[in-house]
């Protein structure tokens, strides 16, 4: 009884002493971090620990990353203190004084210390967090409260501290006088001392030119026991450059080495960057006529690409060599005449793309045998009036190509890129629309196709997205209808084939409408004119052994006679379409 009781007394002696967290290390003593995770009241085994490597190919833009408001970063009497606490070194800064909000976070932060995490006198790399694998020589970390907070409150609450972490890098000539060399003067092996500081640096003076517009961001946790699943991290993307002989300071003068974490899993966590951080991996393809590492013709080359496939889009459509499909009916399409459908219009890089309403547009009927979500659509073109569609009929290449994408209802988008009809593009060729005159293909009246307004509102907005990964909310009204106006959607060409940009998987379900929409040649040219790009188009792929189908009634009318004999029954099948 006694002996059960102390030894019980023992244990929980040894938890508290654990949690408080004054007997872990990161190397050389039983409280390694692989054993942070074995005691209970601590999360370091838990599912959103830091720190990570962050996969920039994984990355994806927020556009609600916008710029950080720094209160006093700027002051050189903010930094109140410097200590070795035994495991790294930590400046403390005055109570009250030091502020950061915006960059996404959810309210203001009170900001209490920074610190730093570095490797050893060997020039072993010791950043916490990795981007791609890489791992720059130090990072520090700005560490910030919830505002109002107290320690025990912010680590409680799951945003309830803001931790804004930068990467160091070892310059070979950087200046050796200035801030840093400043700072590292303080360091010293003598631990749990507190040596104040005397007022000559700032934050802002550590941090430098670095553009904190660039930024990750996540969800995670202190990086040290207990691991608290507190903290929103920020990532800056541009290291801070100084003198390599000023971070070997670190691990010299105080005598600790390679004191970081390993990176933690991501277990399904999403990473984002602010609008304006680049992300190499998606942006390395790239079509013809633009420098980057992949063309077209090695797009088959990048990481869990499908592009060398034998099922791949556009395609060339001989029209001799389609087949009739008596199943290919009519489409339904629910709210394409919805004017407020358009959520925003974006610049991805590659397109012009416009992003709708979730769960609000649809398509169905038209032999795809499911209902398909309608999540945007987006454009290609050429430089001039001539050459910019993706698809080409009979080797002839239209100006411009409009693709409305559709996922299968029934599918998450993961999973409908993982299956033969998952996706369902909606093609439609675009041609100059020849005023009172005659369509330069068919030898015909032009009839009213498209709503010239819909086309002058939409394209307004291009100017305005100049820079990539902007993007605006669309104000006016605009519906899908509009824009593709009276064209006929009955007659329609369908094989099975690829998305047209990597990974080009190969789940598409693809029409292509046989009659153009007829655009005004100056609003085809505001794409290639304002967003910074032409020639968006991908080369013409094999067909292999796959067939092109074609609606019934395609074959049997060959001519401009016929053609304009069905036309009256044409514009009839259209309008039942609307109603
Ligand atoms: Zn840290
Ligand atoms: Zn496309």
């Amino acid at each position: 009884m006694y002996l059960s009781s102390l030894l019980l007394f023992l244990s929980l002696g040894a938890l508290v002493k654990c949690a408080a967290g004054s007997d872990w290390c990161y190397h050389g003593c039983p409280q390694s971090p692989d054993h942070w995770a074995e005691h209970s009241g601590v999360s370091c085994g838990e599912k959103r620990q830091s720190p990570i490597d962050i996969v920039t190919g994984n990355v994806q833009i927020d556009h609600h990353l916008l710029n950080f408001t720094f209160v006093n970063f700027s002051s050189q009497h903010a930094i109140k203190s410097i200590e070795n606490n035994g495991h790294t070194v930590k400046c403390k800064l005055e109570a009250n004084q030091v502020e950061v909000s915006g960059g996404g976070l959810n309210g203001t932060y009170s900001t209490i210390q920074f610190h730093f995490h570095w490797g050893n006198t060997e020039y072993h790399p010791g950043a916490e967090h990795t981007i791609d694998g890489h791992r720059y020589p130090m990072e520090m970390h700005i560490v910030s409260l919830k505002k109002g907070f107290s320690v025990q409150n912010a680590t409680e609450d799951s945003e309830g501290i803001a931790v804004l972490g930068f990467f160091i890098n070892g310059t070979d000539d950087g200046d050796m006088s200035g801030p840093w060399s400043e700072l590292t003067s303080y360091l010293t092996n003598t631990t749990d001392t507190e040596v104040d500081m005397n007022n000559t640096i700032s934050i802002d003076d550590l941090i430098g030119n670095v553009d904190l517009t660039k930024f990750y961001r996540y969800m995670g946790s202190l990086t040290t026991p207990q691991c608290n699943e507190a903290v929103v991290w920020t990532v800056f993307q541009q290291p801070i450059n100084i003198n390599k002989n000023l971070v070997q300071r670190f691990p010299m003068k105080t005598g600790f080495t390679n004191v970081y974490r390993p990176t933690q899993p991501l277990n399904g966590r999403d990473v984002f960057a602010s609008p304006t951080t680049p992300l190499p991996s998606s942006h390395s393809w790239c079509y013809e006529e633009e420098p980057c590492e992949y063309k077209p013709s090695y797009w088959h080359n990048l990481p869990h690409s499908n592009c060398g496939g034998e099922r791949q889009s556009p395609i060339n459509i001989e029209t001799l060599d389609t087949v009739t499909d008596e199943h290919l009916g009519a489409f339904t399409f629910t709210k394409f005449d919805d004017k407020h459908a358009i959520k925003h219009i974006t610049n991805t890089g590659h397109s012009v793309k416009c992003v709708l309403k979730e769960d609000m547009v649809e398509v169905s009927g038209g032999g795809l045998g499911y209902v398909y979500s309608t999540l945007q659509f987006h454009f290609h073109w050429g430089s001039n009036k001539s050459d910019g569609s993706e698809h080409k009929v009979d080797s002839k290449r239209y100006p411009m190509e409009m693709h409305i994408v559709n996922k299968r209802k029934d599918l998450t988008l993961a999973e409908a890129l993982e299956t033969p009809n998952g996706l369902a593009v909606l093609g439609f060729l675009i041609e100059e629309k020849i005023a009172h005159g005659r369509s330069s293909s068919e030898h015909l009246e032009t009839h009213p196709t498209s709503d010239m307004e819909a086309w002058k509102k939409m394209t307004s907005y291009i100017p305005a997205i100049h820079n990539i990964s902007s993007e605006v909310n669309v104000t006016d009204e605009i519906s899908i209808d509009d824009l593709l106006g009276g064209v006929n959607r009955a007659e329609y060409y369908r094989y099975n084939g690829s998305l047209t940009t990597p990974s080009c998987d190969e789940a598409v379900v693809w029409t292509v409408f046989k009659e153009s929409v007829k655009v005004d040649q100056n609003l085809i040219m505001m794409f290639p004119t304002h967003a910074g790009y032409h020639n968006v188009y991908r080369p013409k792929q094999s067909l292999h052994n796959r067939k092109v189908y074609t609606t019934k009634s395609a074959s049997s009318a060959p001519g401009p006679i016929i053609l304009l004999l069905l036309l009256p029954c044409l514009c009839a099948s259209s309008h039942n379409l609307h109603l």
